[in-house]
């Protein structure tokens, strides 16, 4: 079994992704990030961390759009109105859940299709669902799909299953994979014998939010396990989906959490920044 390090797939594409940004910045463009928080959620505050560090190293000028967690529906709009106009701002990044008086998905909708970085308009979900690449996909299923890549097994008729299926994850999850002409299976809070149906799987990759739902029990012998949940157990550390200690010893690669998906899932984001600036300055 061996224990795939998100800082290793992280490695290779941020190199790639800096190397562009700073040719983008010989050009006299800096690729430029906004990230548009609402309230002071501590999950999305040490998110933001996490993004702005990993975006300057990167090359990434960031742009940080704080509203008050009872900002109106029109004080946002304008916001996102200035953010969508603004040529120096090349990546929108919105953090969510947003707060009931807001419209979330009047909110995706108008968000500008080439700078919506993290694939919440229609526009660019509906490119993933017809594998049309011109758009962009969710940042955590991409960055899924670059850890397969670093493991470097084809997807190609394999079995992967998929538990979750959330627009966020899940579902483009699920898409990106059939994309690379797998076999995909879709598993939700309904389907009966889970553990039965991801044993099935030569792949299995777990998007719920529920802490050790996936044991030895779900995992077929050799099988790649890749893990995107993120909760925190009763000591109040990070955990993911899968119940690690017995789950790896069956797999043949296996991701951590922390130190997973979620570590590549910002170098995706800085990949995607500096792909809306090229394309918005035929770069
Ligand atoms: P979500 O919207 O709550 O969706 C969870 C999905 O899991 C739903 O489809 C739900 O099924 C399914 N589910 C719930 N309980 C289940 C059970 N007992 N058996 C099988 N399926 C079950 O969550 P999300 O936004 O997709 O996020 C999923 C996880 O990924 C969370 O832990 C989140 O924090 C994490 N995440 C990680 C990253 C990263 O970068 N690493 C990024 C985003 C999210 P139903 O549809 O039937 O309700």
């Amino acid at each position: 079994m061996t224990v795939i390090r998100g800082t290793d797939v992280a490695r290779s594409l941020g190199e790639r992704v800096q190397k562009e940004a700073e040719r983008l910045a010989g050009n006299g463009v800096r690729p430029c990030a906004a990230i548009l928080r609402v309230g002071e959620n501590p999950g999305d505050i040490a998110y933001e961390r996490g993004a702005v560090k990993k975006l300057e190293l990167l090359g990434i000028a960031v742009r940080l759009a704080g509203l008050p967690a009872e900002v109106s529906q029109n004080t946002f709009m304008k916001e996102l109105e200035n953010l969508n106009g603004d040529p120096s701002v090349h990546g929108i990044l919105l953090l969510r859940p947003l707060p009931p008086q807001l419209d979330e998905a009047l909110i995706a909708e108008r968000i500008s299709p080439c700078k919506d970085v993290d694939a919440i308009n229609p526009d660019n979900l509906y490119k993933v669902l017809a594998g049309d690449k011109s758009g962009f996909a969710p940042c955590t299923p991409e960055a899924v799909m670059a850890i397969l890549d670093h493991i470097g097994e084809p997807l190609q008729g394999k079995k992967v299953t998929v538990i979750g299926r959330s627009l966020v994850v899940g579902k483009p999850l699920a898409l990106l994979a059939l994309d690379r002409n797998a076999t995909v299976t879709v598993c939700h809070s309904r389907t009966e014998d889970l553990a039965g149906v991801c044993r099935e799987a030569d792949v299995l990759l777990a998007a719920v939010g529920r802490r050790g739902l996936v044991t030895a029990d779900h995992v077929a012998p050799g099988a790649i396990v890749v893990d995107v949940g993120i909760n925190v157990d009763d000591a109040g550390k990070l955990c993911g989906d899968v119940d690690f200690e017995s789950a790896a010893p069956i797999a043949s690669y296996i991701t951590p959490v922390p130190g997973g998906v979620g570590s590549v899932t910002t170098t995706v984001l800085a990949d995607h920044v500096v792909r809306a600036a090229k394309l918005q300055n035929g770069l």
